[in-house]
């Protein structure tokens, strides 16, 4: 739509509203502005239905979608720049499309909360005051107090904040005021880089690279003017962070910015503190544990350039960076960089296509490398390179498996796994203990009759936690208290049955009394004061005992821990997530990973019941890459992604009946022509959990070996359901490449 307005009439303002509809909507400009000069991502305050939204233009015609004397008015537009330039635009409109999932919310996703105002942006940064015209001599006052601050800043020709003017007496603001009214003092904010910028360099020194990390930099640096994808790969400790803080060095002196997209930066501490202490640009960093207002400061700072690295979770891809030179999305198999509700996009393979987009490199690294890039590898599309030995004297620990079958267990301990601790931490190492699961034991059970703790809003049981003396849902939320009786025949008999960490936690203690015993988990550890906290001790501590989730398995480095028992294996071998072996792989090598990293080499005893599994044997004997060659195989031979393309349609309701029924009309409705186009769809079936938090879900699997043929059919189906009356008795969303739940 976008042509120059050669005709006379008037200039139309496409726009992404945020509201569930995959339209876009026109208005004319407000009254009083021909609409020439409006540039797209610029936000403008339209009527919408009853109310008024902040849109964003999208672009701008001669011709509008609907018929003109329908077309209203805009209220006021709210920038003179575009909010969204023109790369997050492009990308913005690439996801819409991709995921099928309507502009306008995307958009409003990703304008920082201030943005979502009907306001112009606000500058983010602290006020500072300064003499006006720069002058050295103080200008005089006959208030002592004007007089004390006109002195102050006098003295100060880089101007001064309020912490430096604070000084100067109670009343100063209004004092400052009554100069800024005169003229005197001109008032200005800048960009102050975080606290911890400027401090001086240390503990992190570059290192003198060893060959593969050499080769990695110069593979990359060699190509840093054209679009590429490099997939490292790379076990824990072979020095990956090491090759992206040389490349990130060489791109921030040519003068760009880099942007580090990370899972989770909560878990991160030592990356961010890392690269913080690297580097002499200024880092900002942005998650969704800072205020609102520290988030706004890291997008702002990052759009105006000032901050040259940005280290930030998933909706980092979004945030504008006008010099931006290279993406590293750091641990890119993990989940959590696929937003799991409303937009459901993949951080990282959006942050390929802004690479594409913007002809830059970006670099996937991990020591367990998802299938979907291996497959892209394999295919030449990316280019593979690999960190084959660990840096310095540390091995890579040896792997061994349990076998749990008729050994007595206590509190879910085997005693080889108990007899290697003993070991191990009468050498003065430390132990690390892994359960993927909190609270002391997933069941309450009376003894005597069989009831058991359910949740009454989920089709789950309810986690008993000890130490908040509570039984909780882990998918809902919903707590109570711990009954003392059965509620069914009165027994006082309950037991609790299987383990969390809790659990684990109070068997290490009671079996290893004196040695210190940390948890490491969401309800011990929450924040990152807490985490650094942990993580201190457990630096600091002699032997030790760390019990703790896959919180454990990311990012952290333990010098110290010689042994890492994983505690079940079993649960991930027999999931009817077709994707749960590959994330039991990448965990235990993940946990794995935590030991032996000074050097003492690790040992690893992985407790199961079912040691001939084929999975389990080739991750022993020959590493992730023996176990991803082999799965690669097994999702080719089933069709299955990276293979296969698949969406999920999900619905559900407050009644049983609506979800199924609903899928199975869009099944009657659609399958035909879906199957002509080459997408099948298979359901509807229960979600896994068909009842959550009170709702009954159920879902629809389309399956295609034809990218664009499923993209094809999402879309229409996508914007036929938005019209069509049946999708208005549940609760619809479409997931793209799903990650989970299948
Ligand atoms: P990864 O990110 O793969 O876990 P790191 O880059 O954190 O690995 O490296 C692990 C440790 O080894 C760090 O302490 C790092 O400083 C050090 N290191 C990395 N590369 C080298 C090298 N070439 N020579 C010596 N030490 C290195
Ligand atoms: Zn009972
Ligand atoms: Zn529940």
């Amino acid at each position: 739509m976008p042509k120059p307005n050669t005709s006379r009439g008037p200039i139309y303002l496409r726009t992404a509203v945020p509201a569930p509809l995959s339209q876009l909507f026109d208005y004319l400009p407000p009254p009083a502005h021909n609409g020439s000069a409006v540039q797209p991502g610029v936000r403008v305050l339209v009527p919408f239905g009853r109310s008024n939204k902040v849109a964003v233009v999208v672009a701008t015609g001669t011709e509008p979608g609907v018929a003109a004397a329908r077309v209203r008015p805009a209220i006021q537009l709210l920038d003179s720049l575009p909010t969204v330039p023109r790369p997050i635009m492009r990308l913005a409109q690439w996801a819409a499309d991709y995921y099928a999932h309507p502009l306008g919310d995307v958009m409003h996703g990703i304008l920082p909360p201030p943005a979502r105002l009907a306001k112009p942006l606000p500058s983010p940064y602290p006020h500072r005051w300064r003499l006006a015209g720069g002058d050295a001599v103080a200008p005089q006052s006959r208030a002592p107090l004007q007089s004390r601050l006109l002195e102050q800043l006098a003295g100060a020709p880089d101007g001064l904040d309020a912490d430096g003017l604070a000084a100067c007496g109670g009343g100063w603001r209004r004092a400052l005021a009554a100069l800024v009214d005169k003229g005197l003092v001109e008032v200005s904010r800048h960009y102050a880089p975080p606290a911890r910028f400027g401090k001086a360099p240390g503990g992190d020194p570059p290192v003198t690279p060893n060959a593969e990390q050499a080769a990695a930099i110069e593979a990359i640096c060699t190509s840093l003017d054209e679009f590429g994808v490099f997939a490292l790969e790379g076990v824990t400790g072979s020095g990956k962070t090491e090759v992206y803080l040389q490349v990130m060095h060489q791109v921030l002196q040519r003068g760009c910015q880099v942007l580090l997209l990370v899972p989770e930066i909560g878990l991160t501490p030592q990356l961010v503190a890392r690269v913080r202490s690297r580097f002499r640009y200024p880092v900002a960093v942005l998650h969704s544990a800072l205020t609102d207002s520290e988030r706004y400061r890291a997008w702002f700072a990052a759009r105006e350039g000032h901050a040259r690295v940005l280290l930030g979770t998933r909706s980092a891809v979004f945030a504008p960076l006008p010099d931006l030179g290279l993406i590293i999305v750091d641990e890119e198999h993990d989940a959590s960089l696929k937003q799991q509700d409303g937009f459901r996009y993949h951080a990282r393979d959006l942050a390929v296509v802004r690479a594409q987009h913007a002809g830059i490199p970006a670099v996937l690294g991990s020591a367990t490398p998802s299938l979907e890039t291996l497959a892209n590898a394999q295919r030449g599309r990316y280019r593979h390179l690999r960190l084959r030995q660990r840096t310095g004297s540390a091995s890579f620990p040896v792997l061994k498996l349990v076998d749990l079958k008729r050994r007595p267990l206590r509190e879910g301990l085997s005693e080889p796994l108990l007899e290697a601790a003993r070991t191990h931490l009468a050498n003065d190492d430390q132990v690390l203990i892994f359960i993927n699961r909190r609270g002391f034991a997933p069941t309450l059970l009376c003894h005597d009759c069989a009831w058991a703790a359910d949740c009454p809003r989920c089709d789950s049981r309810l986690t008993l936690h000890r130490g908040k003396k509570k039984l909780q849902c882990h998918h809902c939320g919903h707590s109570t208290a711990v009954p003392a009786q059965c509620p069914d025949c009165a027994s006082e008999a309950l037991s609790p049955v299987g383990e969390g960490t809790e659990r684990i936690e109070a068997a290490m203690r009671e079996r290893f009394p004196g040695t210190p015993v940390l948890r490491i988990d969401r309800d011990n550890v929450r924040g990152r004061d807490r985490l650094e906290q942990v993580l201190a001790q457990v630096a600091a501590a002699e032997p030790c005992i760390l019990v703790g989730t896959q919180m454990l398995a990311k990012g952290h480095h333990f010098p110290r821990v010689t042994l890492v028992g994983v505690i079940n294996a079993d649960r991930g071998l027999y999931s009817v997530d077709f994707r749960a072996p590959e994330q039991l792989a990448q965990l235990i090598v993940q946990v794995a990973g935590r030991a032996g990293r000074a050097a003492k080499p690790g040992e690893v005893l992985i407790q199961t019941h079912n040691p001939e599994h084929p999975l389990l044997t080739l991750l022993i004997d020959k590493g992730y890459p023996g176990f991803s060659d082999a799965a690669l195989r097994e999702r080719r031979a089933a069709a299955l992604p990276p293979f296969a393309r698949i969406a999920l349609l999900r619905a559900e309701a407050n009644t049983v009946a609506h979800p199924s029924r609903f899928l199975q009309f869009v099944r009657d409705t659609y399958a035909a022509p879906a199957s002509a186009g080459g997408v099948q769809l298979l359901g509807p079936v229960p979600a896994p959990m068909e009842r959550m938090a009170g709702r009954y879900r159920a879902q629809l699997l389309l399956h295609s070996s034809a990218r664009r043929a499923l993209h094809d059919f999402c879309k229409t189906l996508r914007r036929d359901l938005e019209q069509h009356a049946q999708s208005r008795r549940v609760r619809w969303s479409l997931d793209i490449d799903p990650q989970d739940s299948l």
